[in-house]
């Protein structure tokens, strides 16, 4: 049920078991508890991606009995808020299946009312514990934004509201000396989780109250590795055992 301060939109279907499709030994093997913690779900997309990095994937959740065990209600344990780009699919790169992941994609993981919105409905109703910001290496988006505001030239149509959105993390790569793509797509995906928690209050008070995380990740096209680059609270930065590179405040 959707709680006080959850935003305006119906509930879909809501989790009605936590019980993994009966039978299925991959379903049980993979569950996620669905009041599981953002470390926990954190730690389990790092396992996911680990798999996939190392080419031995174990497709969870992806056939018939769980398809079938999840359509009378979802309860995904992430949100992940990526960019549109064709090679950063979600279920693959963290090796996941049906019902596991909630995904918003936009070009350069741009983030307007309707994402705001959808990761709100998430948190609130579907109470998914952990969101993540998924940029990667060559992004498209940060790219032309670049050649935007470095020609002074904006994109025709609706492509200048993604080079729009992309430019204060660009101002912040150069106050910071930074000039190297990839380190300003890492820029990017930093300044992307503090404007979701400065733009969201909903998501911001999720967060205070130790409901929810909020993670950003780099993805590398060639390697499949994402790697944390960014997290609010920044504990969850170390639950790989690394530092964030870069540390978003907490709202
Ligand atoms: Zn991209």
């Amino acid at each position: 049920m959707s709680r006080p301060g959850s935003p305006g939109v119906q509930p879909g279907p809501e989790r009605k078991s936590s019980e993994p499709a009966p039978g299925d030994p991959v379903a049980v093997r993979d569950a996620i508890p669905p009041s599981g913690s953002p470390e926990l779900a954190l730690a389990e997309l790092q396992a996911g991606n680990r798999r996939f990095v190392a080419g031995a994937p174990h497709h969870p959740n992806q056939d018939a009995g769980h398809r079938a065990a999840v359509a009378d209600g979802q309860h995904p344990f992430a949100v992940i808020v990526g960019c549109s780009d064709s090679r950063l699919a979600a279920e693959i790169i963290f090796d996941r299946g049906l019902g596991d992941l909630f995904v918003v994609r936009t070009a350069g993981h741009t983030v307007g009312p309707e994402v705001l919105g959808s990761v709100e409905y998430a948190v609130t109703v579907l109470h998914t514990p952990l969101v993540v910001v998924l940029g990667h290496d060559s992004c498209g988006a940060v790219q032309a934004a670049r050649t935007a505001d470095a020609t002074g030239t904006a994109p025709e149509g609706h492509l200048n509201a993604v080079v729009d959105a992309v430019v204060p993390s660009l101002r912040r790569a150069a106050a910071e000396g930074v000039d190297d793509i990839d380190r300003i797509v890492d820029i990017h995906i930093g300044c992307t989780v503090e404007a979701m928690l400065d733009r969201s209050a909903v998501l911001a008070a999720e967060v205070a109250a130790g409901r929810c995380a909020v993670v950003g990740m780099s993805y590398r096209l060639a390697a499949g590795e994402a790697r944390v680059v960014a997290a609010v609270p920044p504990r969850m930065g170390a639950v790989d055992g690394t530092q964030p590179a870069v540390a978003a405040a907490v709202a």
